[in-house]
């Protein structure tokens, strides 16, 4: 199938953004390029309603956000321009960043609930790591008696997460990948039930961002990922089957299909994705991209729904 829509962009309003030139104008005009019928724009925002929005999501709201939408061009040359929005799904505690009022105020809401490299905000950080930073803080202390031990808590805090990991090498406890792997899927659930959301599954069409797709981690660690989901493929058949009851739609992301060698066929997410097909789940495409150039990328949707098997009546609202 040819693709010819984009529901997953972020312009410069988004602060992972670092195109200059990634205005609402310029995606209109390259997506006119680009032969697209539907161009959806999507930032990430935090519904300033809902309470514990992490450092990076605070300046995001959704007032900031609308913002955006007054940039869309008055022409937008035969292009149906949408505006979406890209919330946030905090798993770890079971909190939806926006209210279904607030999402109603959007042509379509993405809920990612995998981005696994905000720890401690979406996913807590493993057994292993908390206990390490806990540990170098005790030794901070005891050689520094002067520090309180907030300074200490701040000072172990900031290691990165793989830089620890590094660190704690063979004397891990934890399989990092079956932990990423089960949080997949405890918080794809816990999402489903969420009531929330539910809500805004019913008044607003809404999809799952690149769903089960564990974001911050190497190639090979995906792999192994995926490996530990499929090994369960009769849990990821019933959530899909979930999703699909609620008429929840889900985002085939064109950023997380990294073997285009074969046609697609060997990508661990296509795999993923056929599970979804079964169920009955239905589809839109996105680049998730930040830049203008990215836009272009859509054009690996088509060996990409092809791989899946995704036929033109499979398609999601706000794309059917
Ligand atoms: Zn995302
Ligand atoms: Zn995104």
């Amino acid at each position: 199938m040819r693709i010819d829509h984009d529901i997953h962009t972020h312009t410069l309003f988004s602060s992972c953004c670092y195109d200059p030139l990634a205005t609402m104008k310029a995606f209109v005009e390259r997506a006119h390029e680009l032969g697209h019928r539907i161009l959806g724009i999507s930032n990430h925002l935090w519904d300033e309603r809902v309470p514990g929005a992490s450092a990076w999501y605070r300046g995001q709201t959704v007032d900031y956000g609308f913002e955006g939408k007054y940039a869309i061009p008055a022409d937008t040359l035969g292009v149906k321009v949408l505006f979406g929005t890209e919330t946030e799904y905090c798993g770890k505690d079971d909190n939806l960043g926006m209210l279904a009022s607030t999402a109603a105020r959007f042509d379509y809401v993405l809920v990612p609930h995998t981005h696994t490299h905000m720890k401690n905000f979406v996913i807590r950080e493993s057994s292993d790591v908390a206990g390490y930073r806990d540990r170098l803080a005790a030794g901070i202390i005891e050689k520094f008696p002067e520090l309180s031990p907030e300074m200490a808590d701040r000072m172990a805090s900031t290691l990165k997460y793989a830089e620890v990991r590094a660190l704690i090498g063979a004397g891990a406890t934890v399989d990092e990948e079956k932990y990423l792997a089960d949080f997949c899927f405890s918080s794809f659930e816990s999402l489903m039930k969420n009531g929330e959301f539910r809500k805004m599954a019913a008044s607003v069409p809404t999809l799952i961002a690149h769903p089960f797709y564990p974001c911050g981690i190497t190639r090979d660690e995906k792999a192994r990922v995926f490996a530990f989901i499929m090994e369960q493929k009769d849990r990821l058949y019933a959530d899909f089957a979930e999703c699909a009851s609620l008429g929840v739609g889900l985002d085939v992301n064109i950023g997380t299909y990294g073997r285009p060698e074969n046609g697609f066929a060997d990508d661990p997410m296509v795999a993923v994705m056929r599970v979804a097909v079964e169920a009955g789940c239905r589809f839109a495409f996105g680049t998730d991209t930040h830049s203008v150039a990215g836009l272009d990328a859509i054009r690996k949707g088509d060996a990409i729904s092809a791989a899946i098997g995704i036929t033109g009546g499979m398609l999601a609202d706000p794309v059917s």
